[in-house]
């Protein structure tokens, strides 16, 4: 079976999916997909706090290979917001000098056009190849994310179905196709803290108990305390103050209370247990230091995400030698942006995230050049090819 990646991007894109449940869009894959003989299953997961989410699941293994490259992503978009403001109508995908409009083409409809179309066209090239390929497709990643990659890679592994290598098809370059590729991210934490001193008139600081003071000390340690110096694929981790605040009573009033909110991103050298072990130890030596008996801290962190880098030994260099061959070009392999569903999948596979470029991505006039549509595919078969 051959198909036209442009088309197929169309074809997905006059689907308006949001996240959640969206029958037409995972059933339009999923039937192109079995008649290409690929086993097909559409999981429908409801419950824990979110909404009904429907996934597909894809498996073309006819060698029953114990190596099996999956590629997975999301069909659901983002809201297209004011849609007078588009240039053309976000569902039309229309094609105009070279680039197709639409919401989801870069993030990531295009993407799941290019490497459908890729595994299609090299299956009737391969009609047994010596590996399996997969796909795991969820409509819900914009959103919650409860119902959609995890849960099916949690129903994968119960129901005995291998995954050992997998392609994400999110956009990871920055402004043109081939910089860059991505085999991980750093982690993100967020904390806040109060410090209670004790309220009196600036005149007699000895009977009070000032928690600016203690803040400030406490907020200068945690910044000038060196995290790390980076590591082999990672930035050096880093933390940075996003607000101070204090009742502000007068001039001549010390206050009572005194808080801060700080976001540290960290690379793989840290989890976020032991981020949050460094802050509390932090908060204990500040807090109850010399002349600051009394006061004490509350402090809470949320974490969004820990940091992960999927070790690039097998699958990277045939993805950065795939990218190579078409582009002309050697892609980073980079740990940065924020998360996808590849910190579900890392947890079973060898994991590479590639797609489009990122720069329209949930913006009005989101679109993709048509070329670097066609590259994407092509990059996708040469990967299948080299793998
Ligand atoms: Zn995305």
């Amino acid at each position: 079976m051959k198909l036209d990646p442009i088309k197929l991007s169309q074809d997905l894109i006059r689907i308006p999916s949001y996240s959640g449940f969206n029958a037409e869009v995972i059933e339009f894959l999923k039937n192109i997909l079995q008649s290409a003989n690929f086993s097909c299953d559409i999981l429908e997961y409801d419950g824990d706090g979110s909404y009904k989410v429907n996934n597909l699941h894809a498996v073309f293994n006819p060698q029953n290979s114990e190596k099996i490259i999956y590629f997975a992503g999301h069909t659901d978009v983002v809201n297209e917001g004011e849609k007078a403001a588009w240039k053309h109508d976000p569902y039309s995908a229309t094609i105009e000098d070279g680039k197709l409009y639409g919401r989801g083409t870069a993030d990531m409809k295009c993407a799941i056009a290019c490497f459908t179309s890729a595994a299609l066209k090299f299956i009737a090239e391969n009609k047994n190849p010596n590996f399996g390929i997969g796909f795991l497709i969820t409509n819900d990643e914009e959103a919650d994310g409860v119902n959609g990659t995890a849960k099916v890679l949690d129903w994968m592994q119960k129901s005995g179905k291998k995954i050992t290598h997998c392609l994400v098809g999110e956009p990871t370059n920055p402004s043109k196709f081939g910089e860059m590729i991505k085999i991980g991210r750093r982690g993100s934490i967020g904390f806040k803290v109060k410090i209670t001193g004790r309220q009196g008139h600036v005149a007699y600081p000895q009977n009070a108990i000032n928690p600016i003071t203690i803040l400030i000390n406490l907020l200068k340690i945690l910044k000038d305390h060196k995290l790390d110096a980076g590591t082999k694929f990672f930035d050096p981790s880093n933390l940075e103050i996003t607000s101070i605040t204090s009742q502000n009573l007068g001039g001549n009033v010390i206050p009572n209370t005194a808080e801060a909110a700080f976001n540290v991103r960290f690379n793989d050298s840290h989890s976020s247990q032991s981020i949050i072990d460094l802050v509390k130890y932090a908060c204990e030596k500040t807090v109850g230091g010399i002349g600051f008996v009394g006061a004490t801290y509350e402090l809470t962190h949320r974490t969004s995400g820990e940091s992960f880098l999927s070790d690039p030994k097998f699958l990277a260099p045939i993805v950065v030698d795939a990218v190579k061959k078409i582009t002309g070009q050697t892609p980073e392999m980079s740990t940065t942006g924020g998360t996808s569903d590849a910190r579900f999948i890392k947890n079973y596979a060898e994991v590479v995230e590639i797609g489009l470029v990122n720069q329209t991505a949930h913006q009005i006039d989101e679109f993709s050049e048509v070329s670097e549509i066609e590259q994407l595919q092509k990059t996708y078969l040469e990967i299948l090819r080299g793998f």
